[in-house]
C-alpha cells in the first residue's frame, strides 16, 4: 500500500488548497514544499475582485464565479479578508464616465447581495476619497471589493490541512517522481534523502511547473507562459481605507492600497519572463511605470526615491481574471499509470474552488466524501464578517495592555485563535521579549511551532509583514532568538540578514 493517497508538489496557495481540500474528504495527503509555505507568491496586493472591466469581453459568468467566491471567502476567513471601497476617478482619455457607470450597474447584478454597499458616483471635491488626488479630479465611481490577506490565508489554510490529517513538509523538495500504478517520490528534506509513495502525484509548483514536469516527472512541460508582477510599497499616500483603482494609457487598471498602516501598496506592472522562477525581480522600467501611472492621479509626486520597498513575482500569463479567474486544471491517468494533476494559474479569489475541481477529478479512483470547503472557515475565523470590530475590542478587554492598532493586527492576523498565543498573559512583559515595538517571543515561537515558520523572513514578510518596519538590529535579535527557541537543526544557521534583503529600508 502507499504511503499516501495524494502528493502535492509545492506549497503555493493551490497546493495548499489541495490539501486542506483532499485531507478534508478523508485522503491521506502529504504537502511537499522545497521553501517556506507560499514563497513562491509573496508579492500580491491580495484584492479578491470580480475584475468589472471584464464586462467589455462579456466575461459574465466569469465574473459572477468570482463574485460568489469572494462571498464565500469574507464568510469564512473574517478575520483575513475585508471589503473596501474602490474608487476610480474618472478620466477623460480613457473610458467615458457614461461606459464605467452602466458597467458597474451590470456589475451590481452580479454581486451577490451579502450587505456590501452598491456601486455610486462620488463628488470627490467633497469626498475624502479626493484628498490625494490631483485637482481636475472631481468625479469618480465608486463600487464594493475585497482584499485579503493572501499570505496568511496560505498559510492558515495549510494549518486546516493539517489539523485535518495532512502531512506538510517544508524545506523539502522533490527531486524524482517515478510513475507505475504508484508515485515513488524522491525528496530532499532539509538536506536528507528520503523517498515516499503515493497513488496520486499533483504538480502544484507555479512557475516551477515546466521545470518540474522536465526533471522530476521527465514528461512534456505544459505550454506555460510567464509574466513577472510587480508591485511599489510607498510612505501611506492616504488615511482611508478604500483602494484607487487608476486608468492607465494601455487600459489596464493601476491600484493603490492602504499596506499594513504606514505604507501604500501600488500595483501591478506586468511583462513577459523567461528565465530562472528563482531569480525574479522588479526593473526600473516596472518602478518607473507604476511611478508615472500613478503620477497622474495623486496631487504629490511619485518618484522613484519614495519607493521603500519592491516585490515581484511570477504567474502564467493570461489565467488571471480573464477565464473567470478559475486557472488551469490537468489530468492524466491510465493503466497501470498512477493519477497525476497539474493545478496552476488562476486567481487567489478561485483557489478554494480550483483545489476542490481538481481533488474531485480523483473521485473514480478513490472513495472520498463530498466537497465541504465552501461553508468551513478557516483556522481563526469562526465569527461574522461584520463583527471583526467586535473581535477587536473583545481582544483590548481581554488582553488590555494591547493598544488599537496592536489589537487590530492580531486579530486580522489570527482571529479567535489569538487566545493560544496570548492566553493568560496580563502584561507585554509577560509575552517575553520583544523584537521591534509588535512582535513578541509569545508570537514568534508560535509562528515556529503551529506554522511552520524557520526563518525570520517567514514571520516578518509571509506571516506578517512587520519587515516593513523593523529595524536591523531587531531581525538580528528575532534570528538570534529562532535559533536558539527551536529545536537544534542544522538549516538554522541562516544568515541574520535574511529578513532586510527583501527591503530598502528608508526610515
Ligand atoms: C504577483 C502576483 C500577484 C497576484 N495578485 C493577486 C491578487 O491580487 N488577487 C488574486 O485573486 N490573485 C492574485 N494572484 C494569483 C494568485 O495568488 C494565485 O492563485 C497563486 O499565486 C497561485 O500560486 P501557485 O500555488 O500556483 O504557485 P506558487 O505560489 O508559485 O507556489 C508554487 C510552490 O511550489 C514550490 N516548488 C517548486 N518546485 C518544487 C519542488 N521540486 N519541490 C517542492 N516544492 C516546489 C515553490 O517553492 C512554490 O512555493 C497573484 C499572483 C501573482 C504571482
Amino acid at each position: 500500500m502507499a504511503d499516501y493517497d495524494l502528493a502535492i508538489i509545492g506549497g503555493g496557495l493551490n497546493g495548499v488548497c489541495m490539501a486542506r481540500d483532499a485531507a478534508g474528504r478523508g485522503l491521506r495527503v502529504v504537502l511537499i514544499e522545497q521553501g517556506d509555505l507560499g514563497s513562491g507568491h509573496s508579492a500580491s496586493m491580495g484584492l479578491m475582485q470580480g475584475h468589472f472591466t471584464g464586462i467589455e469581453r462579456g466575461a459574465l459568468l466569469g465574473i459572477s464565479r468570482l463574485l460568489a467566491e469572494r462571498g464565500k471567502w469574507l464568510n469564512n476567513a473574517p478575520h483575513l479578508v475585508r471589503p473596501l471601497q474602490m474608487t476610480m476617478p474618472a478620466h477623460d482619455d480613457h473610458r467615458p464616465p457614461w461606459m464605467i457607470r452602466s458597467m458597474l450597474q451590470i456589475y451590481d447584478r452580479l454581486s451577490p447581495r451579502q450587505g456590501l454597499p452598491r456601486s455610486a458616483s462620488l463628488d470627490v471635491t467633497h469626498h475624502e476619497a479626493g484628498v490625494p488626488l490631483k485637482r481636475p479630479f472631481g468625479l469618480a465611481f465608486a463600487w464594493s471589493e475585497c482584499v485579503a490577506d493572501i499570505s496568511r490565508l496560505l498559510v492558515l489554510a495549510a494549518v486546516d490541512a493539517a489539523e485535518r490529517g495532512a502531512t506538510v513538509m517544508t524545506g523539502a523538495r522533490c527531486v524524482r517522481a517515478d510513475r507505475t500504478d504508484i508515485w515513488r517520490l524522491a525528496l530532499v528534506n532539509r538536506g536528507r534523502r528520503t523517498s515516499l509513495t503515493a497513488r496520486a502525484l499533483a504538480n502544484a509548483a507555479g512557475a516551477w511547473i515546466p521545470s518540474v514536469a522536465e526533471t522530476v516527472l521527465r514528461i512534456a512541460a505544459p505550454p506555460m507562459k510567464l509574466m513577472v508582477s510587480s508591485q511599489i510599497v510607498l510612505k501611506r499616500r492616504f488615511d482611508h481605507h478604500g483602494v484607487y483603482a487608476f486608468q492607465n494609457n494601455d487600459r489596464e487598471l493601476i491600484y493603490a492600497a492602504p499596506w499594513h498602516g504606514d505604507f501604500t501598496i501600488v500595483g501591478n506592472a506586468e511583462r513577459p519572463f523567461t528565465g530562472d522562477p528563482a531569480i525574479v525581480s522588479a526593473s526600473a522600467e516596472d518602478v518607473n511605470h507604476l511611478c508615472r501611472a500613478t503620477g497622474r492621479y495623486f496631487r504629490e509626486p511619485v518618484e522613484a526615491v519614495d519607493v521603500v520597498h519592491l516585490q515581484s513575482a511570477l504567474y502564467p500569463a493570461g489565467l488571471r481574471g480573464g477565464d473567470g479567474g478559475i486557472g488551469t486544471v490537468r489530468f492524466d491517468a491510465g493503466r497501470k499509470a498512477a493519477p497525476l494533476l497539474t493545478v496552476f494559474g488562476g486567481d487567489a479569489t478561485m483557489s478554494r474552488r480550483r483545489a476542490e475541481m481538481a481533488v474531485s477529478r480523483l473521485t473514480p479512483f478513490y472513495p472520498m466524501s463530498r466537497p465541504w470547503t465552501a461553508t468551513a472557515p478557516l483556522p481563526g475565523g469562526d465569527f461574522p464578517w461584520d463583527r471583526l470590530g467586535d473581535q477587536i475590542e473583545r481582544a483590548q478587554e481581554r488582553w488590555p495592555f494591547l493598544d488599537a492598532r496592536q489589537a487590530a493586527r492580531l486579530v486580522a492576523a489570527y482571529g479567535t485563535r489569538l487566545e493560544v498565543i496570548l492566553g493568560a498573559a496580563r502584561s507585554r512583559d509577560d509575552l517575553g521579549p520583544r523584537f521591534g515595538p509588535d512582535l513578541t517571543a509569545a508570537e514568534a515561537r508560535y509562528l515556529m511551532t503551529n506554522e511552520w515558520a524557520r526563518f525570520p523572513e517567514d514571520i516578518l514578510w509571509r506571516r506578517s509583514k512587520l519587515g516593513l518596519s523593523m529595524s536591523r538590529e531587531s531581525c538580528e535579535a528575532l534570528a538570534r532568538f529562532m535559533t536558539t527557541a527551536a529545536e537544534p537543526q542544522p538549516y538554522l544557521s541562516s544568515t541574520a540578514n535574511a529578513c532586510v534583503e527583501r527591503s530598502v529600508f528608508r526610515s
